[in-house]
Order: C-alpha cells, then sequence, then structure tokens
C-alpha cells in the first residue's frame, strides 16, 4: 500500500492512501495524538447520515493493511493512540482488527473503538479487552427508530440484552471506559421524550453518552442548534450521566465524523 494525498485543515490532517488492489482508504490524525484507522474499504451497515458506508462494501482490510495505515504515518506524526473509528465497522472485520489490536498494545499504544455493537458476539468479546475507550453507535432508544438509522447494525433488543449482561461483569474503572454514542438530528431523535429514554437507560447500564452534533455529510439530516445542543446535555447531566460533547475535531469539514470515504478520488477531494 502506499499513500497518495494527504489534506490538511486547521484542524485535521486526512491521509488518502492506495492498496494494492487499487482500492482506497483514508485515516484522519487529529487532536494532535490520536490517529483515526479505517478497517474497511467501505461499510456494510449503511448508516443513511454517513458518507463511510454511501457505497456499501467493497471488502475487509487486512491485518495488515490496518497496521500499514499506522506505519506509513509514524515517523511524521506523534502517535499516542489509535482509533479504530475510520471507515468500516470493526466488529465486522473482527479478527483482523483484534490481531491488530495486540499488535499495537505490544507498542504501547492506546487503542479505542467506535462500534454499532454488532455481531454481538464479537461485542462480548470486545469489551473484555484492555481498550482506552469503546463507543456503541445508539444513535435511537427505540427499535424502528434504530434500525432506520443503524439499519445493518444487529436489533437493539440484542444490543442491549449484551450490555446488561457483559457490563456488570467490568470493574467500575473499565465501565467508564464505556459509553453510548447518540448522533443528534433534528426532528427525529432529539425529543425531550427520547433524550430521557437515553438518559434512563445510560444510567441503569453505567455508562457515559457521547452526544454528537451532525456534520451535514447528507441533506437529508438537519443539525439541531446551539441551544438544543446545550438542552440535550443539561438534561442528560441532570440524570446525573457522564455526557461528553462533539470536539471541533469530530466536527471538522476535513476528516469530522462521518465524513470520510472509501476509495476517494483525488479529483474529488
Ligand atoms: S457510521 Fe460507521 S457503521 Fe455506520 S455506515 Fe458509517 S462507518 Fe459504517
Amino acid at each position: 500500500m502506499k499513500l497518495l494525498q494527504e489534506l490538511t485543515s486547521s484542524l485535521n490532517r486526512l491521509f488518502l492512501f492506495e492498496l494494492e488492489d487499487g482500492n482506497r482508504v483514508e485515516s484522519v490524525f487529529y487532536r494532535g495524538d490520536t490517529l483515526c484507522l479505517s478497517t474497511q474499504v467501505g461499510c456494510a451497515v449503511g448508516c443513511p447520515f454517513c458518507l463511510s458506508g454511501s457505497q456499501g462494501l467493497y471488502r475487509n482490510l487486512k491485518v495488515e493493511e490496518i497496521i500499514g495505515q499506522y506505519l506509513i504515518l509514524k515517523d511524521r506524526l506523534a502517535i499516542k493512540r489509535v482509533a479504530f473509528a475510520g471507515v468500516g465497522e470493526p466488529l465486522m472485520n473482527w479478527r483482523a482488527v483484534e490481531e491488530a489490536f495486540w499488535w499495537f498494545k505490544g507498542k504501547g499504544i492506546r487503542v479505542s473503538f467506535y462500534t454499532v455493537g454488532s455481531p454481538a458476539s464479537k461485542l462480548r468479546e470486545l469489551l473484555k479487552l484492555p481498550h482506552s475507550g469503546v463507543s456503541i453507535s445508539l444513535h435511537g432508544v427505540e427499535e424502528g427508530l434504530r434500525r432506520l438509522l443503524v439499519p445493518h447494525g444487529g436489533s437493539l433488543k440484542e444490543l442491549l440484552s449484551v450490555l446488561r449482561e457483559e457490563l456488570p461483569k467490568l470493574s467500575l474503572r473499565k465501565r467508564k471506559k464505556v459509553s453510548l454514542a447518540y448522533l443528534l438530528l433534528k426532528g427525529i431523535n432529539d425529543s425531550e421524550e427520547a433524550l430521557r429514554r437515553l438518559a434512563l437507560l445510560a444510567r441503569e447500564l453505567g455508562v457515559g453518552v457521547v452526544l454528537l452534533r451532525y456534520n451535514h455529510t447528507v441533506e437529508a439530516f438537519g443539525d439541531v442548534g446551539d441551544r438544543e445542543y446545550e438542552r440535550a446535555f443539561l438534561l442528560l447531566r441532570s440524570y446525573g450521566v457522564r455526557t461528553t460533547l462533539s470536539t471541533r475535531f469530530r466536527r471538522d469539514s476535513l476528516g469530522g465524523c462521518g465524513r470520510l470515504l472509501a476509495n476517494r478520488s483525488l479529483t474529488g477531494c
């Protein structure tokens, strides 16, 4: 594999790689210490707000292609942490991702995950690893809505039953590293009732919430305004839920959440 192009904004640096078979994936360096890695070429989950999976899944990345993104960049960036949060669903390429995880751990690099939590058997394995953070993309607290927003991400019922079984087995310290990611979409999942249900669920599970704002990747969805975002944050906090907000790195037009692509063309950058 080889590095084809680097794109930079005032916040993020995006790296476009070409693989041996001509497919392209990308990584993003953000926060000055973290490299967000792709795990698949495309994604089969098909979240309608995300560009990464908009063309479906081309193929899984091999372990050497996951690690390769780091190896090509390691001498030019101060990488202290990697996040399996780029293009692809890490649990759907689990054997390669797990092998890459142990490789990074062996190098003393912290590893965090963003996942929809499916397949459930792999989520169980992930929760047991010595990771530095797992964010589980929820986006809806009701089966029909979650299926709309995370179409091929498994059933909400199964996800919650795995979390209810596995989380109590974790130490308090480890449980603190698990959170529910919730992308606020105007008029879709931002009602007070939906947020109250989210708060009660997070409280029951004993995990925090990462409250994400929309990056306008697809016109069909809208972002909530600043006041609504603050109101949602305060509501969650009022239930005692540890709540993290979208950082400006996540919202950057270059490399922000949902903005990475499989097989990006050089001219279209
Ligand atoms: S948000 Fe994640 S799981 Fe959903 S389509 Fe995008 S890359 Fe796949």
